[in-house]
């Protein structure tokens, strides 16, 4: 049956291969324009579908902005893709190459140097201003001709089995097309219809200060406790009970980014960003390394970033396979993982490759597989991220070396999400079929 599947689509184009655009007749709409959503639209593009993006934002959201003025990693496994897109020129003078991890107690003692190759696996990883990177890759989803409909609010989400069509509500219009994606983050819109249920995320337990300012106006390089970040690009990570810290610079000792994960049980009913207070951000350090408040107090302004976190969804596709969650929408990660935005293209990517080999006529087999290729995939690199938490926050004076070490297995890193849905989906529509899937008959 998976051979059904291939002789539907119209292309036979296969791993690393572009299509003529709109070649393969099938129509997305993608809802959300955060990196899960540009991934899925740019690569879906790539192997010929048509796509639109729905935003409910009015605009880009400026760098600077409070939303977007943070880092952001794109770990080695995904930064393959900007590499194939031609990205990387522009990527990469904006992003940190610190080539060790170096990892200290709460009271400055370094614990563990970890090599931290940034390129590895025929790879590069890219770790930079989310605002910098959004922009390059929102300017290449426009050069592909991907059309992002600002100001675009989907309040609602239907599926219609016999017609073979599934589309959004956007401010009283109906819009259609052969397959759906919810890539509209945390507070998921589109979950409802999966669902069935309203599904809130829950508090973590704990909250970011995160900061990214300019190294020089900030004096970083005066004071001889934070000038080694004024220098070339470095990591440098501090981990005591239920908090770490981790502070880095990029771009020739210009830019500083600082991270400080600490334990925090606001309500996040309504909001989980907001501004944060200097006075409050040194209090968490206190009777830390003096180099950590020193590096703290330089900064002009912090986000207070709460971390919020589900448990793993049952499915994240809708009934009848025309509607797929992905990114956050599917599955929030820890920032420990440093896998959010990673996974969130991998889904992406991998959701294009299998529409391309199912075809327009069997959408909904080709989603039910993307949701096998992903699920367990995704499900331990979430669990790395708890684990990391976990030791760092709990480690004892015993714990450094690889103890402490942030993990960065092959399984996870050396992976090509686009080869593998091209090594994977034959076998996997199979054994769908066989378990009794059958692709719904035409209207
Ligand atoms: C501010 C911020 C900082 C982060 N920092 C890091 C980091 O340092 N490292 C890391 O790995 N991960 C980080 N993450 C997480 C990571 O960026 C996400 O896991 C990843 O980018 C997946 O994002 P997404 O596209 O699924 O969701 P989002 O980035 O939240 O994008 C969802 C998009 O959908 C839009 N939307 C929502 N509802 C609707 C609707 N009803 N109609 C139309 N549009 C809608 C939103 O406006 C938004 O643009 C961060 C996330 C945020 C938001």
């Amino acid at each position: 049956m998976a051979s059904q599947a291939n002789e539907s689509s119209p292309q036979h184009i296969g791993f690393g291969q572009v299509a003529p655009p709109s070649s393969s007749g099938i129509n997305i709409i993608v809802v959300g324009c955060g990196f899960a959503g540009l991934a899925c639209a740019i690569e879906s593009t790539r192997k010929g579908h048509s796509v639109i993006i729905l935003e409910k934002h009015k605009r880009v959201e400026p760098i600077g902005d409070v939303r977007i003025s943070m880092v952001v990693t794109f770990n080695i496994n995904v930064g393959r893709f900007f590499m194939r897109w031609g990205l990387h020129e522009k990527l990469w003078p904006l992003c940190g190459h610190a080539s060790e991890f170096k990892i200290h107690n709460y009271a400055g003692e370094v614990l563990q140097v970890q090599p931290f190759p940034q390129a590895l696996y025929g790879s590069h990883a890219y770790n930079g201003h989310r605002g910098e990177i959004y922009e390059i890759l929102v300017d290449y989803a426009k050069s592909l001709g991907i059309e992002i409909r600002h100001d675009h609010p989907v309040s609602d989400y239907w599926e219609d089995e016999h017609a073979g069509k599934a589309g959004v509500i956007v401010r009283g219009a109906r819009l259609e097309a052969d397959v759906v994606v919810g890539a509209d983050g945390l507070r998921s819109v589109a979950r409802k219809l999966v669902l069935g249920f309203d599904d809130k995320p829950k508090p973590s337990g704990y909250a970011i200060y995160r900061t990214w300012f300019n190294a020089q106006a900030a004096g970083i390089d005066k004071d001889p406790l934070t000038a080694f970040l004024a220098g070339d690009d470095v990591l440098y990570g501090w981990i005591g009970q239920d908090m770490h810290f981790l502070a880095s610079n990029c771009q020739q000792g210009t830019k500083v980014s600082c991270v400080l994960t600490h334990k925090d049980d606001a309500n996040i009913d309504e909001s989980w960003s907001f501004p944060g207070k200097t006075e409050d951000v040194l209090k968490v350090v206190e009777g830390w390394d003096p180099r950590c408040s020193a590096i703290l107090s330089k900064a002009p302004a912090f986000v207070d970033w709460k971390i919020v976190y589900r448990d793993p969804l049952p499915t994240w596709i809708s009934k009848g396979g025309r509607l797929a969650l992905i990114g956050d929408a599917a599955h929030p990660f820890l920032p420990t993982s440093v896998q959010g935005a990673s996974q969130a293209v991998e889904d992406g990517v991998t959701l294009a490759v299998v529409l391309q080999l199912a075809g327009k006529m069997s959408v909904p087999l080709a989603v039910r597989a993307w949701e096998k290729i992903r699920y367990q995939r995704v499900r331990y690199a979430q669990l790395l991220g708890e684990s990391t938490r976990d030791k760092w926050h709990r480690a004892t004076p015993a714990d450094r070396g690889g103890a402490v070490d942030l993990p960065r297995p092959e399984w996870l890193l050396d992976f090509d999400a686009e080869q593998h849905a091209y090594a994977e989906y034959g076998a996997i529509a199979e054994g769908l079929q066989r378990e009794g899937y059958h692709l719904p008959s035409l209207p």
